[in-house]
């Protein structure tokens, strides 16, 4: 049974969340069949296309302080989604501290992350955060003449690596079990 308020409790997560729309948990959403991408384009999402099939690309261009500009018209794939953390209060197997607490703390390591990736040199340009942490760790680093940069480059690697598995493990929704 879906527990009473959960529409609302679920608005107050994903206020303070926002991780499946800015670039922390995707860094796509595919188009569905029967969906105009002009139409979605014409709303000021970044529809793009490649080899025939369209896409948006992450981050979102219509999440504004954690929430969507376009809801009631947002696409296929957005209305489906519903990440582990809200599966779990909707199931009523946590309760929604639990998740708050989940959400906070998981902020807390993609704010970090950032933090990490400007200190390496690379400022916000609005890509993705697997994006631009593996252009960060791709770019070669001399040890000797640029010290500053190991230890900034070491955290923000194993901070990715945490954030990826908690990611996976507490939000994400494992393929084909829906
Ligand atoms: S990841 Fe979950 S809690 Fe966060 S904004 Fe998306 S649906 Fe809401
Ligand atoms: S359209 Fe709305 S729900 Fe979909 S990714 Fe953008 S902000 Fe999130």
């Amino acid at each position: 049974m879906i527990p009473e308020g959960f529409p609302e409790t679920a608005a107050r997560l994903c206020a303070a969340c926002g991780m499946c729309c800015d670039g922390t948990m995707f860094q796509i959403v595919r188009m569905q069949p029967g969906e105009v991408p002009a139409e979605l384009g014409r709303l000021g999402l970044k529809i793009r296309c490649r080899e025939g099939e369209y896409f948006m690309e992450q981050p979102c261009s219509a999440l504004v302080e954690k929430r969507c500009t376009v809801y009631e018209k947002r696409p296929v794939r957005c209305r489906l989604f519903n990440c582990q953390q809200l599966a779990r209060v909707e199931r009523g197997e946590i309760a929604e501290t639990e998740a708050m607490t989940m959400i906070v703390e998981t902020r807390a390591m993609v704010e970090r992350a950032r933090a990490l990736i400007e200190q390496c040199g690379l400022r916000e340009d609005g890509q993705d955060l697997v994006t631009r942490y593996e252009r960060v760790m791709s770019t070669p680093v001399n040890e000797t003449l640029e010290p500053e940069l190991v230890k900034p480059r070491e955290e923000l690697d194993e901070t990715m690596r945490k954030l990826k598995l908690r990611l996976n493990r507490e939000f994400r929704v494992p393929p084909n079990s829906h």
